[in-house]
């Protein structure tokens, strides 16, 4: 292994590295040719496992000073000398008396098994131990094995061999052909893991590759999205009908969950169990052992309001998840399953797998945090619109829109799923003074108050309040307590002769208290009733992201607030910040 790390080491060509690496695994022993092509990326185990070798260059150093019989002062100085610990250790180690008596021959298990050990001591004193062990090593090895066990320890071998140069080096090693990296790559796409797909393909062929199962805890690459600009383009590529839901701006989760224990996977397939406890624990109560992917998004608790994607930074973290989980809760909204009870569903239909997922979720136990995501069945590219509007309108990014007939991909990007988003974006500079007409009792921490409110814009032509946004963030206790107490006064019967709006709420006020708010922009909304009409047949003007600023206008009568002719000057203004021609421009 050493003689072929020297030879990559000194290349930089795909084609020659994939002829060394070929060379490699014809030479390895099929028992070892896992562990050989974890060591050559520089791992001991696929990258989900998260395991790392975590020594201190300290360590190495203080390793490489006692194994060479020269101070940790003088392997300082030689590792200035080069820039790599790797090389000094080479170095350092030329003029040391190799003794041969008691040492243990170095085979790749020997190392292997180390490094190994290495990695698993964890805990106080674990940088000492992790010492004796590199030590062991060093003692023995030649100093052009000592070069690569410091590398390798150090995160630094970097000989540059991506994982398709080993599918494409497997292929030939052992097919003679590389058009079968084909079959290797499928198998990669459902198990993550080289080593296991090497194994198998040097003891039991590719036909045992190509049977490779779907199995619970190994992550499935997930399958990407291409991009449309129009509701009608991701129609046609969809043959007419599809599912649209909504495209949450979170994290993509794969979600494993077997008898004995939760597994979540980040999309680019590491280990995230940690960040998010709470959707562990809300999974157990699913009796079957499945595969599930979702969009975990933080959330405001008491309005339902999904808060923007930097919200969810605050919970990838190490220490302090359980006050992370307090203060930014999150929700999990699966739009897939993919293996159930031992089985792939990867096979199914989208709109089978959309059911079965539906039975899994329903059959979870009550809880805030797992939901299925917002879809519907669309045939005309004016529902996806309609979707559209108000799925942007709830803090989503866009639409996903997938072919109802579609298997699960694994790995690919193609047209059976298709991402729609929104084509500008701009912040508003400008607050907007708007009218309480409604509210929605509050829940959690906000029980017994109001959890969030209906506000309207006053159109002047025909006297109406006509609503523009739901808000509930931005609110101290204080506010909340003065709300209750100030709007209880405006409460009737059912909402108001003046007010206009497609928003079902639990209590209606007299339009009477108006606030400021200030809102991420305005967008067309299919359930608020401002400017209706007036930029697009239908759809009304809505505020994204709205937050109150804490002013309350006692200076403004509802007839003072903001007009619907501002709304629309606003978006018109938006669109041309964004370099959007509008109609009246041509
Ligand atoms: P993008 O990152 O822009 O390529 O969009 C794809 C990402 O959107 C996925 O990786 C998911 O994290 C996210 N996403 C949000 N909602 C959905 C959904 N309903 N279906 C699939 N992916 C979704």
């Amino acid at each position: 292994m050493v003689e072929m790390f020297q030879k990559m080491g000194g290349t930089s060509s795909r084609i020659a590295l994939t002829e060394y690496l070929v060379a490699l695994l014809k030479q390895t022993p099929p028992e070892i040719i896992d562990k050989v092509t974890y060591l050559i990326q520089g791992k001991l185990y696929p990258d989900y496992e998260g395991i790392e070798i975590g020594v201190a260059e300290k360590m190495i150093v203080r390793a490489i000073a006692s194994s060479s019989g020269k101070d940790g002062a003088e392997i300082e100085r030689i590792y200035q000398k080069t820039g790599d610990l790797g090389d000094a250790c080479a170095e350092a180690m030329k003029s040391k008396n190799q003794s041969t008596l008691f040492s243990e021959p170095m085979t790749v298990e020997r190392v292997y098994n180390t490094f190994d050990r290495v990695a698993r001591t964890t805990g106080p004193g674990s940088q000492e131990i992790k010492l004796r062990f590199i030590s062991s090593l060093l003692n023995d090895a030649t100093p052009e094995q000592s070069r690569y066990i410091v590398k390798f320890v150090m995160g630094q071998l970097r000989l540059g061999i991506a994982d398709y140069t080993v599918l494409d080096s497997l292929a030939l090693a052992f097919t003679g052909d590389k058009g079968n990296r084909k079959v290797l790559e499928s198998a990669y796409n459902v198990s993550s893991d080289l080593g296991t797909i090497a194994k198998l393909m040097a003891t039991k062929g590719l036909r045992a590759v190509r049977s490779l199962k779907v199995k619970l805890f190994r992550p499935i690459r997930p399958m990407l999205a291409e991009r449309v600009t129009t509701a009608e383009e991701a129609l046609d590529r969809m043959e007419g009908k599809a599912g649209v839901e909504y495209k949450l701006d979170g994290e993509r989760v794969q979600v494993h969950k077997g008898k004995n224990g939760v597994e979540l996977f980040s999309r680019r397939l590491e280990k995230i169990t940690g960040h998010y406890p709470d959707v562990v624990k809300a999974m157990g109560s699913i009796r079957s052992e499945v595969i599930m992917e979702g969009e975990v998004v933080a959330i405001n608790p008491e309005t339902e309001e999904y808060l923007p994607f930097q919200e969810l930074m605050h919970r990838r973290r190490k220490h302090g998840v359980e006050e992370a989980m307090e203060n930014y809760p999150v929700v999990m909204n699966f739009f897939d399953v993919l293996y159930l009870d031992g089985k792939s569903k990867m096979q199914l239909q989208y709109s089978d797998r959309r059911k079965l997922l539906k039975k899994i979720v329903d059959s979870v136990k009550k809880n805030d945090i797992v939901r299925l995501i917002n879809q519907a069945a669309v045939k005309e590219p004016q529902e996806i619109d309609r979707f559209m509007a108000s799925a942007i309108e709830n803090g989503c990014e866009g639409v996903m829109i997938k072919q109802l007939t579609s298997t699960y991909r694994a790995g690919a990007r193609e047209y059976a799923w298709v991402k729609l988003k929104r084509e500008y974006r701009s912040e508003l500079a400008d607050t907007l003074d708007l009218v309480i007409v409604g509210a929605l009792h509050g829940r959690g921490r906000r029980a017994g108050k109001y959890g969030a409110l209906l506000l309207a814009a006053y159109s002047p032509k025909d006297d109406m309040f006509q609503s523009a946004t739901k808000v509930g963030t931005g609110f101290t206790d204080a506010h909340l307590e003065k709300f209750y107490e100030d709007l209880r006064r405006h409460i009737i019967a059912q909402r108001h002769a003046r007010v206009e709006t497609g928003m079902a709420m639990d209590v209606w006020f007299e339009p009477r208290l108006v606030i400021e708010v200030i809102a991420s922009e305005i967008t067309v909304s299919p359930s608020h009733a401002a400017a209706k009409n007036a930029i697009k047949l239908g759809f009304g003007l809505a505020l994204r992201f709205p937050k109150f600023t804490g002013k309350i206008r006692d200076d403004k009568k509802p007839e003072d607030a903001t007009t619907v002719e501002e709304l629309i000057s606003m978006y018109r203004g938006q669109l041309k910040t964004a370099g959007v021609k509008t109609a009246d421009e041509g």
